[in-house]
């Protein structure tokens, strides 16, 4: 049985990965630090004899016994506002934690997979984006800590490649969505959506033209494994090229939901892209992947699982565990 690492496993996408490789009959440990992640998202996964979880803070040293065959490193914050509350957390795992990884790989020769984003590319100039633009970033400006993070974790990754042989894979992820997504954690999907079952106007930044690409999570999970398992090390953009502005998007909500507010809005956060879209050309060729899922299949999923949620959930103010996060 191959035995993978997924870190961030309590998160939104981490937890959709571990589902994936229990299923395809992997040995899954997940580990979380559990500041933006929550257990409820691993719950079901507890009872299996192939999944553990590690409670541990991937910035300090990983201890894991026994053969390790993968790493995927998906631990981060991930939207705006999240890493504005926890900015040093934020650079931490994306260079600490990165670091840990590719040493934890050296020792066990395990092939790493590290979540880059398309926040790479900053406020892109270049557009669509295709893996060889170097982007536009802003290093401190509110996302830098992001932005640069994340730059950093793949030269890392790449150091790794080339002076150590370690095997690495390194994804470029576009906006995703879908369920366990956090209901306030600043994303645009789960702002609307909580929005209008709350019964609130939803609010859009800017004059709502800036323009996003969204990708549901099944898809993303499919690009990931298959990443995973091909040869290539170089970065490959991993996203859905279905572009819609901002404004056009609560305007699908709205239908979605059938809610009767209205939209408002609201300035417009400093460096927020004005434009993005994936070229996925290489994920194409490489990895023979598209999305397959349509937006209207994906938010229909994804409104169904926010529907389900408690009243008590629904209106909590926030959704991070402070308690879990030590400033250092
Ligand atoms: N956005 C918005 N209203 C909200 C939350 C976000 O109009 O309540 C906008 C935000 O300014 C950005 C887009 O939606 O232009 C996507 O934001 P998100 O935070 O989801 O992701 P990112 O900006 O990192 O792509």
């Amino acid at each position: 049985m191959m035995t993978v690492l997924i870190t961030g496993a309590a998160g939104f996408l981490g937890s959709h990965l571990c589902d994936r490789f229990t299923k395809e009959g992997y040995h899954v440990i997940g580990m979380d630090n559990l500041i933006t992640g929550r257990m409820s998202n691993l719950e079901h996964l507890m009872k299996l004899s192939n999944f553990e979880f590690h409670h541990h803070d991937v910035s300090k040293h990983i201890h894991i016994p026994g053969e390790l065959d993968y790493i995927l490193h998906f631990a981060s914050p991930a939207s705006p506002i999240d890493y504005l509350k926890i900015p040093i957390q934020t650079l931490k795992v994306g260079s600490l934690g990165i670091h840990n990884c590719l040493g934890l790989a050296r020792v066990k020769q395990a092939r790493v997979l590290i979540a880059s984003t398309s926040e790479v590319y900053g406020d892109p100039v270049e557009h669509p984006q295709p893996e060889t633009y170097f982007g536009n970033v802003n290093p401190v400006g509110p996302r830098g800590v992001y932005d640069e993070a994340k730059r950093f974790q793949e030269a890392m990754t790449m150091a790794y490649h080339t002076f150590h042989e370690i095997e690495t894979r390194i994804a470029r992820i576009f906006n995703t969505y879908g369920p366990r997504m956090r209901l306030n954690d600043g994303r645009v999907l789960p702002a609307f959506i909580g929005q209008a079952l709350r019964g609130e106007d939803l609010t859009v930044f800017g004059d709502g033209s800036q323009t996003r690409s969204f990708c549901f999570v099944e898809d993303l999970v499919e690009g990931i494994y298959r990443l995973l398992h091909s040869d290539y090390t170089e970065p490959v953009n991993i996203g859905n090229p279905s572009e819609i502005s901002i404004s056009q998007f609560a305007e699908e909500i709205i239908k979605l939901t059938g809610t009767t507010q209205k939209v408002i809005y609201k300035d417009l956060p400093v460096d927020d892209p004005k434009q993005r879209r994936p070229d996925i050309r290489l994920a194409k060729s490489i990895l023979d992947w598209e999305p397959k899922f349509s937006r209207a299949e994906g938010l229909k999923i994804t409104y169904d699982y926010f529907k389900s949620l408690s009243k008590e959930e629904l209106f909590k103010k926030d959704h991070m565990n402070f308690d879990n996060y030590i400033v250092r």
